[in-house]
Parts: structure tokens; C-alpha cells; sequence
């Protein structure tokens, strides 16, 4: 039977493996699902790729469900990172869920000098990416960062990992210079107030970074971060 759910679980998988279900997911299965005992379901865990397991336990508070076999290796995203400003909740919540979705191996939220909100709540924007995973195959979850600063976040740029900066003062500028920045890699977007003069000084003389023209319309930033995960994937990600 195959699985009409797929869950993360925090445990290791393999051929005969027991694996508790805690009781979020036992809610989900059994009560929102209404699935029981001798039903299949789809597990992993970022590391050992996805299992058939079938549920042997359904109880009200926990369950367990028993791995048979691999349904599919374990495969990685590329190591590209996503940097954006956090902006409306609705539009936070798109921007993750599509970042998982298309593929990055890192989201971080940045605070920037035209950030309007100063606070996320990364235990729920990383409930987000988890249920994205879980609905669109992935057996990674990335990691959802804590708010940061981007000028702290700079300070300390990684000597080998490419900065694609969108910038919307390029808009209407012809290349997309996406072509062969190759992983280690990070998209850049702004938030809805755009960028500073002085970020963009900082970030035009910094050596890893790649300006990147996203058409000649300006696009808000929930389309900004797919458009521009998209073409990078499209170019030098697991796309091709
Ligand atoms: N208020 C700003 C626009 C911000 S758009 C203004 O009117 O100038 C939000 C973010 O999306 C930008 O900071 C940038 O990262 C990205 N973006 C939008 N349109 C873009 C374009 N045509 N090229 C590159 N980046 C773009």
C-alpha cells in the first residue's frame, strides 16, 4: 500500500526499524487522517531518505509505526542559502514554504535598515518548512535561523559562498548575471522599503557578490525570493 502521509521524524530509520510517533503526530495520523494500525505511512529524517512503514501502534497520546522498506535515497539540496527580510506574516510564511519547495539547504530571516518587523517566530516559520518537506518530497528540512542583523550577518560572510544580491535599483538592467555562480551561494532580498545607499555600497564591494536584476518590473519580495531561487536553480542547482 503506499502512503498517503509523509512525516519527519527524529529518529533513526532502517530496514525493521521501530519509530515512535509523538503526539502531534499521532493526533494528525489517527484522529485528522483516520489512519490506524496495519496502515502505511512515509517517514524521514534528513539523513537516511524515505521509508514505507506501516503503523503498528495507534494510540491517543503516541504511536509507533515500523519501517519495511526505502522508498528513496537520501538526496540534499544544494548549499544555497536564502536571505530575506522578514516582511507580512502571510507573506513570510509563502516565502518559506516556496524556498523549501524549490531548494535551499538554509533560510535566514535578516533584519536590514528598512525591515518593518523586528521579530519573527522562528519555532513557527521552522514548523513551516518542516510541513513543506513533508508535502513536497524533500527528505531535508532546512534550517530556519534566527532574526539577525544583516550588517553582523556580513561581517562575518563566509570567504567562499557567493552573495546573489537583488537589487531593485538594477531593475530594468539587462543581465541577470546568474550564470556559474555556483553553490556555496546565497540569494539576497529586500524588504518591501528596498535597500539603503549605504547597504548597497557595502554590499556592491564586498568580493563574493554577484547583482542580480530581476526583470524590469519591481517585484515584491514574496516574488523576488522565488523568481530568483528559481532562475538560480535552473542554472547551477539539482533542477538540471
Ligand atoms: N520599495 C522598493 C522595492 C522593494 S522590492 C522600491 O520601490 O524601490 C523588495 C525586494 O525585492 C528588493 O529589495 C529586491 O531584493 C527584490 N526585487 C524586486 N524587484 C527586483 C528587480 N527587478 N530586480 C532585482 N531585485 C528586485
Amino acid at each position: 500500500m503506499t502512503a498517503k502521509v509523509r512525516l519527519f521524524v527524529e529518529h533513526p530509520l532502517g530496514a525493521g526499524q521501530p519509530v515512535p510517533l509523538t503526539r502531534e503526530q499521532a493526533h494528525y495520523l489517527f484522529s485528522v487522517m483516520r489512519l490506524g494500525a496495519g496502515d502505511a505511512v512515509a517517514l524521514f529524517n534528513g539523513a537516511d531518505g524515505e521509508w514505507h512503514a506501516e503503523i503498528s501502534e495507534a494510540g491517543k497520546r503516541g504511536g509507533m509505526a515500523l519501517c519495511d522498506t526505502q522508498t528513496r535515497a537520501q538526496t540534499m539540496p544544494p548549499d544555497l542559502w536564502l536571505l530575506f527580510a522578514p516582511i507580512k506574516k502571510a507573506r513570510t510564511d509563502f516565502i518559506v514554504e516556496k524556498a523549501v519547495e524549490l531548494g535551499v539547504s538554509r533560510i535566514l530571516p535578516v533584519q536590514t535598515q528598512f525591515t518593518n518587523s523586528e521579530r519573527i517566530r522562528q519555532d513557527r516559520l521552522q514548523a513551516h518548512a518542516l510541513e513543506a518537506a513533508e508535502q513536497c518530497g524533500a527528505c531535508f528540512v532546512p534550517e530556519v535561523a534566527e532574526l539577525v542583523r544583516l550588517d553582523r550577518l556580513l561581517a562575518e560572510w563566509p570567504g567562499e559562498r557567493g552573495l546573489l544580491f537583488c537589487d531593485e535599483a538594477e531593475a530594468g538592467s539587462r543581465s541577470s548575471a546568474l550564470a556559474g555562480v555556483l553553490a556555496p551561494a546565497a540569494i539576497l532580498v529586500g524588504p518591501e522599503g528596498g535597500f539603503s545607499d549605504a547597504e548597497r555600497t557595502r554590499l556592491r564591494a564586498m568580493a563574493q557578490t554577484r547583482v542580480i536584476a530581476l526583470g524590469p518590473r519591481i517585484l515584491r519580495a514574496d516574488t523576488a525570493a522565488v523568481a530568483a531561487l528559481a532562475l538560480w536553480q535552473a542554472e547551477n542547482g539539482d533542477w538540471t
